[in-house]
Order: C-alpha cells, then sequence, then structure tokens
C-alpha cells in the first residue's frame, strides 16, 4: 500500500508537469533547444555475431532540458515531428554523428557504420540527399558507413517519391535499414523494391525469447526470409544471454540491446571499440 501510494504521486506530479509545462512551452523550448546546445547524442554498438565485434554504433538523440532535466526522444521527437523542427534536428544529429564516426575511425582504422535514424517528415524534404552528401562531404566519412534507418510506415507513404528518394540515397552509397521491422503495415512485396540492405528486428518480438513460442517463430520467420533476399538482420533490445544464445543459433547476423551495451557517450565507446572482441 505504501508503494502504490508513492507510485501515484509520482503519477500526480508528472502529470501535473504536462499540464503545467503545456505543449506550447514544450515547442517553444524545442526551439531553442538546438541553438542552446541542449540535444546530445548517446550511441548503441551493434554486434556482428560471427565476429564478436562491433560494425555498426547507432545515434540516439536527447534532451537536456534547463528545468525538466534529460528528456526522452519518445516524448519530443513526435513534437518534432509534428512542427518541422525535426528537419534542422535531423540535420544537426545526422552531422554530429558523422563527425563523431570519423573520429572513431582515426583512432581506430576498423571500418565502422555510423546509424542515423531519419523520420518520415525528413524522408520527404526534398533537400535530403543534399544533405546527407553535405553532412558526409564535411565530416570525410565514406558513404557506405553511414547507415540510414527507415521505418516501414516511412516506407509506406506515398510510394512514387519514396522510391525516387530511396533511389537518391542509393546512388550516394549510404547502408538503409528498416527499422522495428514487422511493426507496420508491410507488404512484403516492398522488401523487393526497396534495395534496402538490413531489417532491424522490433524488440517486441526479441522480448521473451526463447520461451515466447510465438516470438520465436516470427523471429525465425524474419530471418529466414531476410535472408532469402540476401539482407542482412539485426536483433534489437536483447537484454539476456539466451536471447543472444537463441539469435545466434537462428543464424541472426548482428544483434544489439542492454546485454551488449547501453546507449553511451562516446567516450564509453572509444573503450568498447578498444576492447576486442566484446562477445
Ligand atoms: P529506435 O530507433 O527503435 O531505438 C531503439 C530504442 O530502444 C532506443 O530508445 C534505445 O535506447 C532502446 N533500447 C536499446 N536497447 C534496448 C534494450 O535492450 N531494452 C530496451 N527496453 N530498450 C532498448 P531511445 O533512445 O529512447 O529512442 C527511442 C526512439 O526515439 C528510437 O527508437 C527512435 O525511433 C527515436 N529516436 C531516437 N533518436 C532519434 C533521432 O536522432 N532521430 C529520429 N528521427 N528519431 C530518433
Ligand atoms: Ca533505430
Ligand atoms: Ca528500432
Ligand atoms: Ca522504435
Amino acid at each position: 500500500a505504501k508503494n502504490c501510494g508513492k507510485n501515484n504521486a509520482k503519477m500526480y506530479s508528472s502529470s501535473l508537469t504536462m499540464q503545467i509545462m503545456s505543449h506550447v512551452q514544450l515547442e517553444v523550448g524545442l526551439r531553442k533547444a538546438l541553438q542552446n546546445q541542449e540535444l546530445y547524442l548517446l550511441y548503441q554498438p551493434q554486434i556482428d555475431v560471427s565476429s564478436a565485434t562491433i560494425v555498426s554504433v547507432e545515434a540516439l538523440v536527447r534532451w537536456r532540458h534547463p528545468e525538466r532535466g534529460i528528456i526522452s526522444p519518445t516524448e519530443f521527437i513526435p513534437l518534432a515531428e509534428e512542427t518541422g523542427l525535426i528537419v534542422p534536428i535531423g540535420e544537426w544529429v545526422l552531422r554530429t554523428a558523422c563527425q563523431q564516426a570519423r573520429q572513431w575511425q582515426i583512432s581506430d582504422d576498423r571500418p565502422l557504420r555510423i546509424a542515423v535514424n531519419l523520420s518520415a517528415k525528413q524522408f520527404k524534404d526534398e533537400n535530403l540527399s543534399q544533405i546527407v552528401l553535405s553532412a558526409l562531404q564535411d565530416s570525410g566519412m565514406p558513404a557506405e558507413l553511414l547507415e540510414l534507418e527507415l521505418t516501414e510506415g516511412t516506407l509506406m507513404d506515398d510510394a512514387r517519391a519514396t522510391m525516387q528518394t530511396l533511389e537518391r540515397l542509393r546512388a550516394i552509397g549510404v547502408y538503409l535499414a528498416i527499422d522495428d521491422f514487422g511493426t507496420g503495415y508491410s507488404s512484403m512485396s516492398y522488401l523487393k523494391r526497396f534495395n534496402v540492405s538490413a531489417l532491424k528486428i522490433d524488440r517486441s518480438f526479441i522480448t521473451g525469447l526463447p520461451q515466447d513460442s510465438e516470438n520465436a517463430a516470427i523471429t525465425r520467420a524474419i530471418i529466414a526470409m531476410a535472408h532469402g533476399l540476401k539482407l542482412n538482420v539485426v536483433a534489437e533490445g536483447v537484454e539476456t544471454n539466451e536471447q543472444l544464445r537463441m539469435l545466434e543459433q537462428c543464424g541472426c547476423d548482428m544483434v544489439q540491446g542492454y546485454y551488449l551495451g547501453h546507449p553511451s557517450p562516446p567516450e564509453n565507446i572509444a573503450l568498447m571499440l578498444a576492447q576486442r572482441p566484446v562477445l
């Protein structure tokens, strides 16, 4: 009963914060976040199962709000999308991540991909390919080491424009991955049409492995299908050794999750890169 009261108090205060800090105030704050340098990136490793090495690192944005503390992207990315602020924020993420990756590359010459999440709004922006090219040029990162993560929702919107944008990105030579695979309205035919390099199995299917027989069946099916199409498969949200073992048995190419490494500041990634192999 004591715990319950504590939880209620916490919920009450957070909903009160939400009321005081209205949508508009948060938006005003987000507009200034970029110029006030309140945004920063954490990086999470993606590990290649067969070589037990870090092959890619995903950039995940955070907002250090002057009053509210650290705000999760699940809270402010939707607002950034609604207001269009995702376009400048996304460009900052892309440039910062490429520059950081270039630093890692200089201190350790193994090829390491940097993965950046792209929202649907960014994907629809006419200048996307110019922004990507410019971020690559300014950082000195080779195109094939930039991984762009797109969701099924982004790809299913307005198929013709989508094809054109994808073709432009492919012409640049970036590595394209479908994020949260299996959660959107996926039609298998688009996997053939959209020439991507990898699928990331959504965390919701990895949860409960290996005991959950439905998730196990889905995971096996996604891996088999991806390999049939010559795509790499990444499992996200790997939290236990049992999950890792099962994914390894199923032939999953790469794994990402708290068991392998939390989203971390760049210094920690540099340490992880120096310590090999990681599994
Ligand atoms: P996502 O792209 O699916 O990223 C994976 C999320 O799962 C991250 O949450 C990560 O911290 C979390 N995660 C990683 N491993 C585990 C695990 O083992 N267990 C659990 N429970 N969670 C794990 P995060 O950083 O809060 O980001 C949430 C979402 O916000 C991302 O989901 C992505 O959709 C979006 N996001 C983050 N950064 C950016 C960005 O720079 N641009 C855009 N457009 N979206 C972003
Ligand atoms: Ca992602
Ligand atoms: Ca994901
Ligand atoms: Ca997600």
